[in-house]
């Protein structure tokens, strides 16, 4: 078992004083992994402290200096890769190979804002005077929050950590308390990589006291979030009640849909929502939860759906050529069990799974199948709802326009795609949908870290983007300097 440790003023503490938790494997939940402390308030008080006193220093260090931490950053990843996923995929169940890939994204995060950090000051403005310069510079919030979940517990906080230190700010983060031992891993390698005290803090602990004192202190500058809508919008709400305006940037579920069309490949569209739908177990916010295809070949497609997903491999995420591990945790599997009784009763027909695994290979672990279910209308709350486990509703439609309707008629926004060869097809879908990220013969999960991500709509708040360029722009100010000559 692991000793979980916290990161205060640049120390690592095992905080023995604390109650502590422990953290346990999702594919045996008899094998511990980590305990890590529950801190109090009052320790995170001191860490925003300790990260208000080291930005001073590292927001006045050079741009290139800071890019130095972020590519020494990488290479330290880099050499214990393989090391980092066997941890996550201990600690968070997915299959090893999506546990390479959130390393890989990390390492590619870290060399590109490095990169673009010493490209990056502001720009000069013409003025309307002859004898005035005009420039902007941008400059750093001060102290970030950093609150995130577990469904992607290196890669999602790495693309907010990362632009947040590229840009000169300091840093207090909360993990989710499922999986906190790769995030420590992550910090150790930011101060092995030559990050100066007390510039990233990691706190470990609850919601409602870390994650509030973070939320609610005045000495934090700006908050980032990803989660649920539920906590987002108590986070908006406690934001808004501060005594001072403060930047806040929100990303939270998803209800992402495909739509196959007449004109599209059918088995291509198959191999792309079977991924997307119960690759990460459905725990992904880009994860597909609906299918939407036309009326008349339905019952082909579903034929194909239900066989497709009969050849999925399950088990240990650690195990080779597994395609799908365990839900994450006791609360996902209540959720799954949930959903699953909720859509028999709404009237859906069950066509494939439903049940958690029981039998000797799985019954220490949250294993459940693959689930499918058919007729799915747009008012059930099977469709409206995120799960965030591997349950898929397939909606049938009679036009384009009826599918777009379906599409845009919740209250999400993050992802939607469309399998179609119809240029036409194609551009009435990208301009018609009301999300963040369209996919076009491509899977709804998998996003690349030098592209702009974010939801609308209920999926977030939508102020600022993250990853790519984009991302900088949540995490600097612009102040504008008019020069006399
Ligand atoms: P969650 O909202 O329960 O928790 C997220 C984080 O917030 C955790 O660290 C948690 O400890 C903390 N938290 C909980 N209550 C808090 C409070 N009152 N104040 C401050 N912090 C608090 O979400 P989760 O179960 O960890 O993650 C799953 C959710 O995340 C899903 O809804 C999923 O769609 C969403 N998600 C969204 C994206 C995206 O980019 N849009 C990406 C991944 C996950």
């Amino acid at each position: 078992m692991i000793k979980g440790q916290v990161n205060i003023s640049g120390q690592f503490h095992g905080m023995e004083e604390r109650e502590h938790y422990l953290v346990r494997n999702p594919a045996n939940t008899e094998e511990i992994v980590a305990s890590f402390p529950k801190l109090k308030r009052e320790d995170v008080k001191t860490a925003i402290e300790s990260a208000k006193n080291a930005f001073k220093l590292w927001s006045t260090k050079k741009p290139v200096e800071r890019s130095q931490v972020l590519y020494k950053a990488s290479q330290i990843i880099e050499s214990k890769a393989e090391e980092l996923a066997i941890l996550l995929t201990k600690e968070e169940g997915k299959p090893i190979a999506d546990s390479m890939f959130e390393i890989i994204r990390t390492i590619n995060l870290l060399r590109f804002y490095g990169t673009l950090i010493t490209q990056e000051a502001g720009r000069v403005i013409p003025s309307q005077d002859n004898d005035t310069f005009i420039f902007t510079r941008r400059e750093p919030l001060g102290v970030v929050g950093i609150i995130t979940p577990w469904n992607f517990p290196l890669s999602l906080p790495a693309w907010k950590i990362i632009p947040a230190l590229a840009t000169g700010n300091t840093v207090v983060w909360k993990p989710a308390s499922i999986t906190p031992t790769i995030g420590m891993e992550l910090v150790k390698i930011f101060y092995e990589a030559g990050l100066p005290s007390g510039v990233l803090n990691y706190v470990t602990g609850s919601g409602n006291e870390v994650g509030d004192e973070i939320i609610t202190n005045e000495d934090v500058d700006g908050m980032s979030f990803t989660g649920s809508l539920e906590v987002g919008k108590d986070i908006n709400k406690k934001v808004g009640n501060r005594k001072r305006f403060t930047r806040l940037q929100l990303e939270l579920g998803g209800k992402n849909a495909v739509v196959l069309t007449k004109n599209g490949n059918i088995n291509l569209a198959i191999e792309q929502v079977v991924r997307s739908a119960f690759g990460v177990t459905g725990q992904a916010c880009t994860a597909t939860s609906r299918f939407i295809v036309p009326e008349d070949i339905a019952e082909t497609v579903l034929n194909k759906l239900i066989e497709r997903t009969k050849k999925l491999a399950i088990g240990n995420g650690l195990d080779k050529g597994i395609d799908m591990g365990p839900l994450a945790s006791q609360e996902q599997l209540d959720k799954y069990l949930y959903y699953v009784e909720l859509g028999k009763k709404e009237g859906a027909k069950l066509v494939y799974g439903g049940n958690r695994l029981v039998n000797e290979e799985f019954k220490r672990g949250y294993f459940v199948e693959p689930t499918i279910f058919d007729r799915v209308s747009p008012d059930m709350r099977i469709a409206k709802e995120e799960i965030f486990a591997p349950v898929i509703s397939v909606l049938k439609y009679k036009t384009l326009d009826e599918a777009i309707e379906i599409v845009n008629g919740i209250e999400y926004g993050l992802v939607a795609g469309i399998i179609t060869n119809d240029p036409k097809e194609m551009k009435a879908f990208m301009e018609n949908v009301k999300v963040g990220v369209v996919k076009i013969n491509k899977p709804t999960i998998g996003l690349e870290p030098w592209v702009p991500y974010g939801g609308v709509k209920s999926s977030g708040n939508d102020v600022y983007k993250e990853m790519g360029v984009e991302a900088i722009n949540f995490y600097t100010t612009i102040k504008a300097v008019y020069q006399g000559y």
